[in-house]
């Protein structure tokens, strides 16, 4: 173990997008948090918050401004667009990456617990790479957030035989090492509760608990979680093409049972009572063609944006007392 473990520069990463309402409060108490554990030695002095402005439409990106020029241990980073949870704390990482030695990211609402961070500090002491958070319970999530959630780790993980921490969250310490591991990374669909365990590096889980939003309203719209469960299924598994292929095979035998139907009939003179068979073979399997091209289409879909290799973020503008021009890409 080298001493850097003991006294490391911790980046927090911020992601945020519309959060004028928490994120005065929210910086406040990660400063807190911050000096905290700088004053038990836990982090070095050159320890920084980094506010990720994720394409905001509201105040966001001036309050940060305001706070960057107040606190010697902000940063910001705005992204031109906004380009997703997910990318904005890919974006905070790599950007930290230059200058830490760990990083822990956590949503701008506080919703988690930053009480856990001495946790995730003790185990990365300790020799893990990456600590997750492991949500304690879903009891401040509404029924349908609790409901699909659930769903949807049940369904990747059992069916599917993804490689996911069942109520993980994006609140996560990843060191330099497990950073650069993930650098390497390159995909668009970007699903990081499942791309990080398969780096594989020594991990550990910290539990922590999950309070309701005090400020502002959820920034996760239906369309969002939905494309994120796709992409979260599509990246680590082709298991639904294989069902596709199973439901042909299956359809494909019935259709051999129903050569013998067919001659049966015509040979004994029944041919105007098949109205029912036709119809119900046109509506099922019509329906399953349809669906099965629309799995296959997703594949195809998210190979046409992998291959275009486009940049995953752009900084529109940096903030920063280090070297490095303001007009950044990575
Ligand atoms: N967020 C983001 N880009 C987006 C949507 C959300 O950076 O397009 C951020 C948001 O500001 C917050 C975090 O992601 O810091 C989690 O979002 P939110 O709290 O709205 O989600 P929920 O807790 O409802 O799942
Ligand atoms: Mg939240």
């Amino acid at each position: 173990m080298d001493n850097n473990r003991q006294n490391g520069i911790l980046y927090i990463v911020v992601p945020c997008y519309n959060e004028e309402e928490a994120l005065e409060t929210s910086a406040a108490a990660l400063l807190k948090k911050l000096r905290e554990l700088q004053g038990r030695a836990m982090v070095s002095d050159k320890s920084k918050i980094v506010f990720v402005d994720d394409g905001s439409k509201d105040r966001t990106w001036r309050i940060i401004k305001d706070l960057y020029q107040n606190h010697e241990e902000v940063k910001g980073l705005r992204l031109a667009h906004n380009k997703g949870h997910q990318n904005a704390i890919l974006a905070g990482m790599m950007y930290a990456r230059k200058y830490c030695d760990f990083t822990i990211t956590i949503d701008a609402d506080l919703q988690q617990d930053i009480n856990a961070m001495e946790d995730f500090i003790k185990e990365y002491v300790n020799g893990s790479e990456i600590v997750y958070g492991v949500r304690n319970s879903r009891d401040t999530d509404g029924l349908f957030k609790k409901l699909s959630a659930t769903l949807f780790y049940k369904f990747s993980v059992k069916i599917l035989g993804c490689d996911l921490y069942e109520n993980s969250a994006d609140y996560r310490l990843m060191s330099a090492k497990a950073l650069e591991a993930l650098s390497e990374y390159g995909e668009v669909n970007l699903f990081l509760r499942g791309i990080i365990p398969s780096i594989g590096l020594d991990s550990s889980v910290v539990h922590f608990d999950v309070f309701p939003r005090m400020q502002g309203h959820s920034k996760y719209s239906l369309s969002k979680m939905i494309t994120l469960a796709a992409d979260g299924i599509t990246s680590f598994s082709i298991k639904p093409i294989r069902l596709v292929l199973g439901m042909g095979v299956v359809a494909l035998l019935v259709g051999f049972g129903m050569i013998i139907h067919i001659f049966y009939e015509h040979y004994f003179g029944y041919t105007v009572s098949g109205w029912s068979s036709i119809l119900m073979s046109i509506w099922v399997l019509g329906g399953a063609v349809l669906m099965s091209l629309g799995i296959v289409g997703e594949y195809v879909g998210r190979n046409y944006m992998e291959t275009k290799q486009r940049p995953r973020y752009y900084f529109g503008e940096i903030l920063s007392r280090d070297e490095g021009s303001s007009h950044d890409k990575i």
